[in-house]
């Protein structure tokens, strides 16, 4: 779809990452974008959209420059959530509101176990844990604290309310289509307050003010994010998107648990519907899996070097047909290797 148009964009003799970003038909996909990721997520007015550099790590350092006056809650829960704490930390005060290290991070904690402060100026959670494969199911309560949400690995993937969340941000390169570009959905009262020394493109004011193009913003990435929503939007939005995620991981999910050669490693209720974790019984043969299954072309499972392992990450573009070749791979393989 992308290569057909790559040279000659609407006619127009150019392609699209060739055209200045000021450009009178770059603006209009540029506008088209916005307007479609708001429709497709339903964001309310009063919340800005941003594209932005430095991917979500970016914004672990963007995120306490514009909003931590004080202190912030971090909800540790994996390897993401304990960077953008660490990186919050330079900036002011982190309080940990929970820390799921010593469990190895395989499950999301209840509400009664979140210890949050009524002074916070934020509560910032990792709202899909990309390397443990766990997801939250609930928005926890913060009694009117905003909460800021790293969606990186599960934005797009089902229907949210835009309006329980301060501040939500996505890495592109997983739901949203390609790298070098961050997300950023932001209401409207929370910008405007940030430090002095904070770099002018993390700056949320200017980035408001400048409407993303402070400087040139990653036009391609920005492209194909727009080509991502209109796919969505043709296949029946979120709802849509949501079901067939449901049945992605309902089919996976089922087959680890009918299967005693595999071990799942999150907790049955922290589920995560985009990253599937598991074990085979040894070491040697999570490789030998990695590599068997490599041979009939499903690639890029293996786990995550911080857990080993195996992990299939089945996103938006991974279609059913896909997870059920796995399925049939995975039965196939525990037959061969029982011990
Ligand atoms: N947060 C989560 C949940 C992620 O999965 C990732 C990347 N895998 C990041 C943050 C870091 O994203 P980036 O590479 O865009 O900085």
């Amino acid at each position: 779809m992308l290569s057909e148009e790559r040279y000659n964009y609407e006619g127009s003799g150019m392609a699209v990452m060739e055209m200045s970003h000021r450009s009178k038909g770059y603006l209009k996909i540029f506008e088209e974008v916005k307007a479609d990721l708001r429709k497709v997520m339903n964001i309310p007015e009063n919340y800005e959209i941003f594209f932005m550099h430095g991917g979500a790590t970016g914004q672990f350092s963007a995120i306490p420059l514009n909003l931590l006056k004080k202190k912030a809650d971090y909800i540790v829960t994996g390897n993401f959530a304990k960077k953008a704490a660490e990186e919050a930390a330079k900036y002011g005060e982190v309080h940990l509101a929970y820390n799921g290290k010593e469990e190895n991070y395989k499950r999301i904690p209840k509400q009664e176990e979140l210890k949050l402060s009524k002074d916070a100026d934020y509560v910032h959670l990792c709202a899909n844990n990309t390397i443990f494969g766990t997801e939250w199911d609930y928005i926890p309560e913060t009694n009117g604290v905003p909460i800021v949400a790293d969606m990186s690995s599960s934005i797009l993937s089902k229907e949210i309310d835009v309006s329980r969340y301060g501040l939500i941000y996505a890495g592109a390169q997983k739901n949203m289509g390609i790298s070098g570009l961050a997300v950023v959905i932001i209401r409207k009262d929370l910008i405007g307050e940030a430090k002095e020394y904070t770099p002018v493109l993390y700056r949320y004011d200017l980035t408001q003010k400048n409407d993303s193009m402070y400087n040139t913003p990653s036009t391609y990435s920005i492209y194909v994010l727009g080509k991502v929503l209109k796919w969505i939007l043709n296949l029946g939005g979120l709802k849509e998107m949501e079901q067939r995620n449901a049945l992605k991981a309902k089919t996976l999910y089922e087959c680890l648990d009918n299967c005693d050669f595999y071990t799942p490693l999150a907790k049955k209720d922290s589920r995560s519907r985009m990253n599937v974790t598991f074990t085979a019984p040894s070491p040697e043969l999570d490789a030998e899996f990695v590599k068997e299954a490599a041979e009939r072309g499903l690639l890029n499972l293996k786990g995550h070097r911080l857990i080993g392992g195996i992990r299939a990450s089945i996103y938006n573009a991974m279609p059913q047909e896909g997870v059920e070749e796995l399925v049939a791979f995975m039965k196939q393989f525990a037959k061969e290797h029982a011990l």
